[in-house]
Formats: structure tokens, sequence, C-alpha cells
């Protein structure tokens, strides 16, 4: 079985580790010159919101051997309305910086992967199927999905 991804953002590389794991070592195919977007941006992501599973870092972690460390934990919430305020305290969450800075989660990723990543890739899903026995699309946009012609 020969693999490719296209794509190393958080599925790209996500994928490549858990092929690894199986096996099975992709080659992985970036149209950026390196990983992580372009823009800086923050994220939150609080346990509240991701029910059933109460800690996503430690779920990746346990479950499928994947460890990302978030910029901080959350651990005091500051509610504010007209006529109320509440405080709610606990381990609540991380919050994360995303976008070409230290540590973001891509290149933690990265490191977590030992298949060959080759950026600033300009092939096309045709290209890469005439080379590879499997194509993985983990471009980030659904559009390229529903646009490729997939054989029959
Ligand atoms: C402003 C903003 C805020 C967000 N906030 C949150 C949040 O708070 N919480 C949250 O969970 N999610 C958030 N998201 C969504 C989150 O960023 C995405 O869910 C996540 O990045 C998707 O990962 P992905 O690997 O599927 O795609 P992407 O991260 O988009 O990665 C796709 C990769 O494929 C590459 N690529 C594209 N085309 C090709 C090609 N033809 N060949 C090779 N490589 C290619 C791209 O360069 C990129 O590196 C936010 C998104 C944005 C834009």
């Amino acid at each position: 079985m020969n693999v490719v991804i296209m794509g190393a953002g958080l599925s790209g590389l996500v994928c490549a580790i858990t092929l690894e794991k199986n096996g099975i070592t992709p080659t992985i195919f970036e149209k950026r010159d390196q990983t992580g977007d372009r823009f800086v941006n923050g994220e939150i992501m609080l346990d509240i919101l991701n029910r059933p599973v109460e800690d996503g870092i430690a779920h990746l972690a346990v479950e499928y051997g994947i460890y990302l460390k978030p910029t901080s934990a959350i651990q005091k919430l500051k509610l504010y309305s007209k006529n109320e305020k509440a405080v709610i305290e606990g381990h609540l969450g991380f919050s994360n910086i995303r976008g070409r800075v230290q540590n973001l989660f891509e290149s933690q990723l990265e490191q977590q992967t030992k298949s060959p990543i080759y950026f600033n890739s300009n092939k096309t899903y045709a290209q890469l199927l005439s080379e590879y026995t499997h194509v993985i699309m983990a471009t980030g946009d659904g559009d390229d999905v529903a646009e490729t012609k997939f054989p029959k």
C-alpha cells in the first residue's frame, strides 16, 4: 500500500500519525511553505461544549496516542449580563493560539510524524493518483473533494 496525503493541517497530520501506528508510512504533500495558517488567531476548547468527551486533549492522548499541549488551561470564567454576574471555577478547558506561532498544534503534530512532508506542492489529485495507490484529501476544503473526479 502506497499512501499519500494532500495537506499537512490538523487532519492530514493526525491521519499520518494514525497510519504510522498501523504500520503504514504515508507521504505528505503540503501546498504552503510550512505548516500552520498564515494568520494568528485564538481559540478556546471548553469541556462543557465537548461532551461526551470531558477532556479532548486527554482523550486524544489516551485513545489515540496523539499528544497536544494547548497554550493554557482555563480555570475561571467570568460571565456578565446587564443585570447579573457569575463566576465558574474548575477545570473548564483550554485556550490555544493558532497560526504561525511557536509550539502551534501543527508543529507539535509534525514532531510526532515520521512521514516525509514535501512543502510548496502543486501536485493535483490526478497526479498523485498516478503515483500512489491511495490518496487522502485533507485540504480543509470540502469543495476540493466535491470538484474531484474520482475513478469508479
Ligand atoms: C478564523 C478561524 C477560527 C477557527 N476557530 C476554531 C475554533 O475555535 N475551534 C475549532 O475547533 N476550530 C476552529 N476553526 C476551524 C479549524 O481551523 C479547522 O477545523 C481545522 O483547521 C481543520 O483542519 P484540517 O486539517 O481539516 O484543515 P486545515 O487546517 O485547513 O489544513 C489543510 C491543509 O491543507 C493544505 N492544502 C490545501 N490545498 C492543498 C493542496 N491542493 N495540496 C496540498 N496541500 C493543500 C493547506 O495549506 C493546509 O495546510 C477555525 C477556523 C478559522 C478559519
